[in-house]
This record gives C-alpha cells, structure tokens and sequence, in this order.
C-alpha cells in the first residue's frame, strides 16, 4: 500500500506513527481506539458518556501528509520521512527530523533503533539508516568529487543543560550566541566518520550514554531531548555544507508535569513545555516564510537555530508517534493536534 503512495518534497513534512498494542496493554485487553483507513487519514474513536450517561463515540478525524500503522516497519517510516531529506544536505541544504510524542509511544524505537529485550539494535533506526544514506550518497558520481567530509555530534538536552553523549562524563556545556547571532555549543564533540559502521559505534556509545547515565533510565531519558547530527564539510578548510539533525524529543506529556513533583522536575517540566512550543512556532514561521524565528523561546531551538535559518534550503520533518491504547487518548489527541498545527500554516 506503501508503494502507491509517492515521496512528498514539501518544505514541512508531518507525519503520524501509531505504534501496535504492547504486550501489557494486550494483556489488560485495552481496546486500540485508532484506525488508519489510508496512508494519510488517522481516525481517534474517543469513548464519551452524555450528560444522561448514555455512551458514544467520538470520532475524531486527522489528515497529514503520511500516517504509519502499526504494521508499518522503522524502514518504511524512514523512506517517507528522512530518506528524502540525504539528498538535500548534500545540495547544501539544512535539515531537520523530529520524533515527537509522549513517553512510550515509539520515538527511541523510531530513531534510535528496534529494541530486543534490553538490547537497543541502533542499525534498524532512522539515525543509522540516515547515515548509511549519506555515505550511499558520498559515493555518488556528483557528490564525490567535491571533497566532501563526513562527521557526527550526540548530545542531550536535559533542562536547559546540554551534555555531550560521545564524551560521558564530561561536565555540561556551554550554549554561546556570537555578535552574528550564530550559536555555538562550546566544546561539542564532532567526531569524523569514514563509514556506516564508525556511525553505528557512535551511536551505541551515545545511546547507552543516555540510558545509563543516570540512575532510572526511561524515566530520565524521556525528561531530555536527543539530537544526532550528521554534518558535511567542504574542502580543506571544512566549509559547512549541510546539516541533518535528527531529535528524539522528550516526552510531551513531560511538560504538565507539575503537581505531585519536586521542584527540580516541575523545572524541567517547564523547560519542555517552553522548548516544545517554541519549536511549534519555529516551524510555523519557517512555513510562513517568516523572517522572524522566536528560536529564543527556548534552549532546544536556540541551539537547532542554524537549522531554521536560510529560507529555502531549510527542511523539516515531524514524525508524531502515538501509543493506540484507549488510556493514551487524551495525550493521542494532544500530540495529534501538535501536529496539526505544525502543518497548518
Ligand atoms: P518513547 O521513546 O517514545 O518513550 P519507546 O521507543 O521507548 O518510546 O517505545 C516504548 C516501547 O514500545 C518499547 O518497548 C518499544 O520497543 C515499543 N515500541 C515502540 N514502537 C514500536 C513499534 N512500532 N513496533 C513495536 N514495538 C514498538
Ligand atoms: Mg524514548
């Protein structure tokens, strides 16, 4: 069904992902309250009761550009979404892929790669399959002349505290904004890459940064945002040419984290709330064509900002992931109706 349906090349692409019924929700026989009737409509039957009691449903219905079901694979998701997005940092365009949903709706499995017990395999997502693209690309007979680099960045949004995943241990780092306007974060590795395989170890190394890192794993790690960056230089003297940023957001539920929580986590609650709209709005001028990005709003556009600027050569993908359960509706309709917005300009 897949096949009928060909590559889009807007400047904003959004898409949903609804992921299958887990082994939990299985067992709970939780009813999935979503339907996916072609590859760009997504129903939610929401179960209402009306004042007299008596129950209905309400459906209510989304178009995007692409909606995955959940039988659709992380490589099929990938053509749509990413895939089309290579060629154009080798034109010497900026890109960006965004995974966005709430905690346990598939973003990590997306972009970080299919997960077997406690083994993430970093091969079978959208970061590895971008990377293996680039280097697919390297290879072709226009691009390889032109003395083209290939190197990678991982790091971590936490709060507004950014930490490099390929150096663990090192202290937070710095976010600095030049008299241009240009933002650097200081310090940040940039490791050279020959290869899909040195990728592949560095997104190993990252992706056990991030889990391990801290002392309860998914509870942390869908509190920070995770932003992999495959960056192509130019001749001698490193040029950039073009940029793919690929993010696993964190949770968007995260942000309405505020009752019942220390001070410390409505903080950082806050900080996502203020990224996730401010990346809303981001994208909204960039469809726009706006000359006015609100990238202040928050650290996670600030340091994406090179990202949204320059027009034409700035593309963009979301890819809303959502969890199909009956108990996930309420935050199934808040991230479709982010969604919704981002498209709408
Ligand atoms: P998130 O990063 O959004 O919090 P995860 O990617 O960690 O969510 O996914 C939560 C769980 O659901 C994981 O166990 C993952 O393996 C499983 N999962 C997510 N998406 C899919 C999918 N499309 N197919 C099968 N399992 C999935
Ligand atoms: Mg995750």
């Amino acid at each position: 069904s897949l096949a009928r349906c060909p590559p889009k090349e807007h400047q904003i692409l959004v898409c949903v992902r609804k992921r299958p019924l887990n082994r939990r929700e299985l067992a709970m026989y939780e009813p999935d309250v979503i339907s996916v009737p072609n590859r760009e409509l997504l129903v939610v039957h929401e179960p209402r009761k009306q004042v007299n009691l008596t129950k209905f449903l309400e459906h209510h219905n989304f178009r995007f550009d692409y909606t995955f079901d959940e039988h659709c694979t992380n490589s099929q998701v990938y053509e749509r979404t990413a895939r089309p997005l290579v060629r154009h940092i080798f034109e010497g365009g900026m890109a960006t892929c965004f995974a966005y949903g709430q905690t346990g709706s598939g973003k990590t499995h997306t972009m970080g790669g299919v997960f077997t017990g406690k083994q993430q395999n970093c091969r079978d997502g959208i970061y590895a399959m971008a990377a293996g693209d680039v280097f697919a690309c390297l290879q072709l007979p226009n691009y390889a002349c032109l003395g083209l680099s290939v190197s990678c960045s991982f790091f971590e949004l936490y709060g507004s505290r950014v930490y490099d995943l390929l150096m663990p241990g090192k202290p937070q780092l710095r976010v600095l904004e030049d008299g241009q306007q240009k933002v650097q974060v200081v310090g940040l590795t940039e490791q050279a890459v020959a290869n899909t395989n040195d990728v592949l170890k560095l997104l190993e190394l990252g992706n056990s940064v991030r889990t391990s890192g801290h002392t309860s794993a998914n509870s942390k790690s869908s509190r920070s945002h995770a932003v992999f960056q495959i960056v192509l230089r130019i001749g001698e003297k490193k040029r950039l040419r073009g940029k793919f940023s690929l993010i696993d957001l964190a949770g968007n539920e995260r942000g309405a984290d505020n009752c019942c929580a220390d001070r410390q986590t409505r903080l950082e609650g806050a900080e996502i709330n203020k990224s996730l709209l401010a990346l809303k709005e981001c994208i909204r001028a960039l469809g726009r064509q706006s000359p006015h990005l609100p990238f202040r709003g928050s650290k996670l556009t600030q340091v994406l900002r090179d990202s949204f600027i320059g027009g034409k050569k700035v593309r963009t993908c979301m890819i809303a992931m959502i969890s199909p359960g009956l108990h996930s509706v309420e935050h199934t309709l808040n991230t479709l109706r982010y969604a919704d917005r981002v498209k709408e300009l």
